[in-house]
Parts: structure tokens; sequence; C-alpha cells
């Protein structure tokens, strides 16, 4: 701060445009540009389609099915060899990134199960629920053992407007890593999904 005010002191006794002025006002903003905080790094957006072919060619981060009746995985893992992928298992009998807790899929029963089983592998393995599931399945990782701290919470959450569930965006009673906001993304028949910017760190 000294610096900037004995720059800004010397700014004044050359009020005039000159060359001097010029390389003052030059080294002002280095020091300001040193001072100002780093940009916040922004949310990610991350996409999951049925049809790969419905996923933006330049996604960030792309999630995908290992098994079921439309096992996409492989082929992001293919189209998308530069974005963050996400592998889905919707059993618990399988191991990937995620689990899918949804009627038809995985209960919340299985979550603790899965998410210790696949801790030496995934480092905070993540559980996908809708808003309305995510509490049961939280409540069942807690009585596993399993802390909010040792999962992603991927919440679905179709208001679509962008969001990340929690009590100071949409009043839920968690807060979420990712939110799946839409399944309507871009008119398409395409889910996106907003992730905190650590998500895949
Ligand atoms: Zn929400």
């Amino acid at each position: 701060m000294k610096k900037l005010r004995r720059l800004l002191a010397r700014l004044r006794r050359h009020p005039q445009p000159s060359p001097q002025r010029d390389r003052i006002r030059k080294a002002i903003n280095r020091v300001r540009r040193a001072q100002s905080p780093r940009p916040l790094v922004k949310p990610l957006a991350m996409f999951d389609a049925i049809s790969v072919d419905q996923i933006p060619k330049d996604a960030q981060a792309v999630a995908g099915y290992t098994s079921g009746n439309w096992p996409t995985f492989p082929e992001v893992q293919r189209k998308f060899p530069r974005a963050h992928k996400l592998s889905i298992a919707i059993s618990a009998s399988h191991d990937a990134d995620c689990l899918d807790i949804e009627r038809g899929d995985a209960s919340p029963s299985d979550a603790p199960g899965w998410v210790k089983r696949q801790m030496p592998r995934v480092k905070r393995p993540v559980v996908y629920a809708s808003r309305s599931d995510m509490p049961a399945v939280l409540r069942s990782l807690a009585s596993g053992g399993l802390g909010r701290s040792r999962v992603r919470v991927w919440s679905a959450h179709y208001t679509y407007k962008p969001h990340i569930c929690g009590p100071h965006t949409c009043g839920a009673s968690f807060q979420a890593d990712a939110t799946q906001w839409t399944d309507k993304a871009r008119g398409r028949n395409l889910d996106e999904s907003l992730c905190t910017p650590n998500f895949f760190s």
C-alpha cells in the first residue's frame, strides 16, 4: 500500500501528460493488479444425455452411465478426451465415480456400502439423488459413519435455472456440490448440471 501511495503522490506532481507521467501510471496499474484478489473461479457446467450426440462438443465436464439401458460412458470417454468425466453406476453392485440413487436404480440404504467400496479408488465418491431424496441418502451415509465431507453431493432439482441446491439458493436442507437443474438444456434432450469449481479436484 505504501508503494501505491508513493506512486499516487508522484502522479499528482506530474499533472500534465508526459512520458514520466505515463511511466508512473503504468507502475500504478502494475501495483493495483498485484494487489487485487484473483478472480473467483467459475462454477463448471456438466452435461449428460441418453444420446451422447446431444452433448456440446466443448463441454467442460461430461457424465455418463457405465451400465443400464444407456451405457454412455465408453462413448463419453472416446468423444470428450479433454473434459472432466464422471462415471455413473445405476446399481450398487457396480463401481464408478457416482451412484445413481433413484427409483429403479440404487436406493439410499445402498449408499454407505457403495461409498466405502469406492473410497480406495475415488477421492470423494459422488451420490446422485433428487433434492427430495437427498436428505434420506445423507442420513443413510451418516448412519454408516460417513459424514458429509466424505462424499460429493449431486442433486437433481429441475428449476430450469442454474443453481447448486443449498439453504441459500433453493432452500434445500443440505448443501450440494453439484445440481442437475435442467433436462432440456439448449432446447435438447440434454441434462445440465452446475458444479462447484472444485468438483473435480
Ligand atoms: Zn435446488
